[in-house]
């Protein structure tokens, strides 16, 4: 066994708000400078929708992260690396006009023009070139809040299989938030695919982070991750990317986006794992798989022999007690009620969701449906579909999903049995 200290984070969708917030503090914070306009180390995608980059999980068109094949894990950054061609064009690597063209606005023209008859325009210009754009055509955001149903849907490769259904029944359209960071995955492919060893994973807490004078700015990390979550500064020719906010983090703080939180989704933790298991946990066969591969190489801090054979690999007391109180281990592990994004890319992230107990499609009007075989109304008349989370989170498998959602409306009802006045009451409003 070696056991290692990885710090995570488990977002709570049901809370997230979409303000925004998290997005603009890392913005101030971290890509504030020339060369970092377009990048969104966080950002808060409205979903179902196409996302930032555009389309990433459209790994057909990007063709990152890993791949199994034969029974070994090999690395799909746009082909062998090896090949000179892919040195200086890579085909399959997510382009400006992906993310999009920053711009600002001539505010200028608007606070000092002359009296007319016409109100002033602050029109748009390109913070990389200076010159205005007539029409700014995408931008990070720019989908936000539309529900699915809308033109967004259709560019969903995560909604095909829902777009008929939407189309023929308009009043079955959902939207949920979810915020995105780099995933600082036990596995990650970033690392794997940057030919100078530029992109490591910090020993101490599992931090990925940029080693900015050894990146040659080959930009393979950019392509080799799925999450697309590694940017190309144009201005240093360096990879830049979040990096837990770790000035902060070892000072005790935590990263800006959870600090700054306004709906307060974001839990900050540490937990313990065992590196010997990620080879084998990423190469687990069947996609479905992945989620209870990657759990298992997780350990009880609470275990004496774990925190003795931790003390022995060197991990101080002060992180196993971290451990033993982290709000990950609870919601990830012990309660198994958040779960990993997108497990079938096989970096095993470290940045987990609670799924979203969207509001129920219709009343609950016949005592008689309560008792219909495994159906439970408060969970299968979810206004977002089942189908759609499980493409995110599990893998496609819905009874993962179900299984979680089931727990929350269990919490939910008991909660609201203890502060409303009874479950019976409950049900009756
Ligand atoms: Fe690397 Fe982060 Fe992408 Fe994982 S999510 S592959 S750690 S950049
Ligand atoms: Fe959601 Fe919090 Fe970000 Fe607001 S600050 S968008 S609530 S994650």
């Amino acid at each position: 066994m070696r056991i290692k200290a990885q710090v995570a984070m488990v977002m709570h969708l049901d809370k997230c708000i979409g303000c925004h917030t998290c997005s603009v503090t890392c913005k101030t914070t971290w890509t504030n400078r020339p060369g970092t306009e377009y990048m969104w180390f966080n950002n808060v995608e409205t979903r179902p929708g196409i996302g930032y980059p555009k389309r990433w999980e459209d790994t057909k068109r990007y063709k990152g992260g890993w791949v199994l094949e034969n029974g070994k894990l090999k690395l799909r950054a746009g082909g062998p690396i090896t090949k000179l061609a892919n040195i200086f064009y890579n085909p399959n690597m997510a382009e400006l006009e992906d993310f999009y063209e920053p711009w600002s606005y001539d505010y200028d023209n608007l606070i000092h023009s002359p009296k007319r008859e016409n109100l002033p325009v602050a029109r748009p210009f390109s913070q990389i070139t200076g010159k205005y754009i007539d029409k700014p055509e995408w931008g990070s955001n720019w989908d936000d809040d539309l529900a699915g149903g809308s033109e967004n849907v259709k560019r969903d490769p995560n909604v095909e299989k829902l777009q008929e259904h939407i189309k023929t029944e308009y009043e079955k359209t959902f939207m949920m938030y979810l915020p995105r960071i780099c995933e600082h995955c036990l596995n990650p492919s970033c690392v794997a695919s940057c030919p100078t060893g530029a992109l490591y994973k910090r020993d101490e807490d599992g931090i990925v982070l940029v080693d900015h004078d050894a990146c040659r700015g080959w930009r393979f990390c950019q392509n080799g991750c799925p999450y697309h979550k590694v940017y190309y500064n144009w201005n240093t020719h360096k990879a830049e990317k979040c990096n837990f906010c770790y000035p902060r983090t070892e000072a005790g703080l935590p990263t800006i986006c959870s600090e700054t939180c306004v709906g307060r989704i974001r839990y900050i933790g540490v937990v313990l794992y065992d590196a010997d298991k990620v080879k084998a946990a990423a190469s687990v066969e069947d996609p479905k798989e992945l989620y209870k591969a990657q759990l298992a190489c997780f350990l009880d801090p609470f275990d004496p022999e774990v925190q003795d054979q931790a003390r022995e690999a060197g991990i101080t007391d002060p992180w196993i007690e971290a451990a033993k109180e982290s709000p990950i281990y609870k919601l990830a592990i012990k309660w198994k009620i958040a779960l990993p994004l997108h497990p079938e890319y096989r970096t095993l992230p470290m940045v987990w969701y609670v799924p979203p107990l969207s509001p129920i499609m219709n009343h609950i009007t016949n005592e008689d449906e309560l008792k219909t075989d495994g159906y439970i109304p408060a969970v299968d008349q979810m206004r977002i579909p089942m189908e759609y989370l499980a493409s995110i989170l599990a893998a496609d498998d819905v009874k993962v999903i179900r299984k979680v959602l089931l727990k929350l409306t269990a919490m939910r009802v008991f909660m609201r049995g203890k502060t409303v006045g009874g479950i019976d009451e409950f049900r009756q409003s």
